[in-house]
């Protein structure tokens, strides 16, 4: 049944793609790292249901000429959070600012904005997204998206089965990201209370409290076993978070399927190389998000092309908070906390990248997930920072290549469902202009996504909103970057004093010379104090800190079509 179900479910609503034909294209095949030149695809109801050169079809088909382009599997991200946003406010546990924004308005925010990080997803090429964990309301939020065209297959746990909860998630009802299991009862329990819930999978946080590693591992690993052995009767796979090569060996060995992140602690030996191999269990790295953590809490934050383009920006936009918090004596503890620890976490990370060069080579299943959610770690353009980690810590571009679509379907045991374009799985395909065999940037050039059989353009999938649009130019003038600035306005337009009403800039061109002053500033700094949205405009209280002081000011934005058309600055 649970193979059948995405088949029956795209029947109901692809009836208007029905078929699809991609002519003479060059398929990437992954699973035998080589390029099949000149093939067709045929889709029919959202699968594909036939590979090959000249293939004949009935009158009526959708035909994409795939001439002189390549055509992959859509991308997977295997290690995803739903619950956080990627943004400053989204993990008390790690600095606790919810004076400034209470988590449950946090987490009300995230389910809010569900739809927006699902089409940044798609528009990105990922037409997969692997949920590490989740919460209850997160599973039941995850099932309204299963039949959107726009939305990429979401595959989801609910909260993640934990030795350790930070207290500051205690009370968060059914939006709380833990079970805490004290007995191997518990931990079984824990698994059934999910099982109506439908969890793609389940997930274990097997975190260590206490400084000798060996044994505080080996007393929570009856409980690691008994929500394995639970889990596995009810035919879900494993998840485990494990970062010390003692919980990773420990549970690979207690039968986990998936470990969710690298070991960080010691080099990993051939050992437990050969015991991951014959297991055939998936290891996903996630190389950024620990140094992403750093940077945003050092105060160093700096997006990337991919953040403006695919990013949030809404939580892209709070990284900046960060040097301006009003509680300036937390800014300085952090920023000392991490620059005292610059050496440990750089150690940490040459661990990492070590054993994973170490995996890769020896043939470990490995799969690309950023964890993104985390503070720091936006969705969806984290993915791209993480393929340039994995290619620095030695992977080569068929290994990525493999790793970002078919060992992701793995890591969750749907490889007979996704992540290779060949003849009885889903129809998520992306077809690009340039070969995505000669390097990862040209996995950006994306013409069509094709998401459950449905042929999409990637600039028809997201259409920012008012907000989106406010923050996109608050995010850019914070970080300083004229245009990242100026992207989301009209080409035409018109920028007024709020108080005279008179025009003072017309057109973009015009508007970059006016701002030229951005990309040199030092300081300089809008923080939202209110905000007020009706229709198309968007009416901003900022505080706008400079190096000769703090003012205050009314912006109002007002927004068509995608674009910024017209404002009002103070
Ligand atoms: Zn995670």
């Amino acid at each position: 049944m649970r193979i059948l179900l995405p088949v029956f479910l795209s029947l109901l609503f692809i009836s208007a793609n029905a078929q699809l034909l991609i002519r003479n294209v060059s398929i990437v095949d992954v699973e035998n790292k080589k390029l099949q030149a000149s093939q067709d695809v045929l889709v029919s109801d959202g699968i594909i249901t036939a590979v090959g050169k000249n293939l004949k079809t009935k009158e009526g088909v959708q035909i994409i000429d795939g001439t002189g382009k390549w055509l992959m599997p859509g991308l997977v991200d295997a290690h995803v959070h739903f619950f956080q946003s990627g943004g400053l406010y989204t993990r008390p546990d790690a600095i606790d600012l919810r004076k400034e924004k209470p988590q449950e308005k946090e987490i009300a925010w995230v389910h809010q904005n569900m739809e927006s990080f699902l089409r940044r997803y798609t528009m990105a090429g990922i037409t997969s997204v692997i949920d590490v964990g989740s919460t209850e309301n997160f599973l039941r939020q995850r099932d309204s998206f299963r039949t959107k065209q726009y939305a990429p297959a979401v595959y989801m746990t609910g909260p993640l089965l934990t030795t350790y909860e930070p207290p500051i998630f205690e009370n968060l009802g059914e939006d709380k990201p833990f079970y805490l299991m004290k007995t191997r009862e518990e931990g079984s329990a824990y698994v059934q209370k999910q099982l109506p819930l439908k969890p793609d999978f389940i997930k274990i946080w097997y975190i260590l409290l206490g400084a000798n590693k060996d044994s505080a591992a080996r007393a929570s690993l009856q409980m690691v076993q008994a929500v394995i052995d639970e889990a596995h009767k009810n035919n879900l796979r494993v998840a485990v978070h494990a970062t010390e090569r003692i919980t990773a060996m420990l549970s690979v060995q207690a039968g986990a399927d998936y470990l969710v992140h690298d070991v960080e602690d010691e080099p990993v030996d051939n050992s437990f190389i050969q015991l991951l191999k014959s297991k055939g269990t998936v290891l996903c790295p996630t190389l950024v998000v620990a140094g992403n953590y750093m940077r945003a809490l050092g105060g160093g934050y700096k997006p990337t092309a991919e953040d403006y383009h695919y990013a949030h920006p809404t939580p892209l936009n709070s990284m900046f908070d960060m040097n301006f918090l009003k509680d300036s004596l937390l800014v300085k503890e952090y920023k000392t906390m991490i620059s005292n620890n610059v050496a440990a976490f750089k150690k940490e990370d040459s661990i990492r990248y070590s054993n994973l060069k170490k995996m890769a080579d020896a043939g470990v299943v490995i799969a690309t997930g950023t964890d993104a959610g985390n503070i720091g770690t936006q969705h969806v353009s984290s993915y791209f920072d993480e393929l340039r980690a994995m290619q620095d810590a030695g992977m080569n571009t068929w290994s990525l290549l493999q790793a970002s679509t078919i060992n992701g379907a793995k890591a969750i045991g749907r490889q007979n469902e996704f992540g290779a374009i060949k003849k009885g799985l889903r129809a998520d395909m992306i077809l690009l202009s340039k070969n995505p065999v000669d390097g990862i940037d040209n996995w950006k050039t994306v013409e069509w996504v094709i998401n459950k059989g449905v042929v999409l353009k990637p600039g028809s999938i997201l259409k920012n909103n008012a907000v989106e649009l406010a923050d996109q130019q608050l995010a850019a003038y914070n970080a300083h970057n004229l245009e990242a600035f100026v992207a989301p306005y009209s080409e035409d337009v018109e920028i007024f004093d709020l108080s005279t009403n008179k025009l003072q800039v017309k057109g973009k061109d015009a508007m970059r010379k006016h701002y030229a002053f951005l990309n040199e500033v030092e300081i300089l700094h809008c923080n939202l104090v209110n905000r007020i949205v009706e229709g198309n405009f968007v009416i901003d209280h900022e505080e706008i800190i400079t190096k000769n002081g703090k003012f205050y000011g009314v912006a109002i934005y007002e927004v068509k079509d995608g674009k910024i058309i017209r404002v009002w600055f103070p």
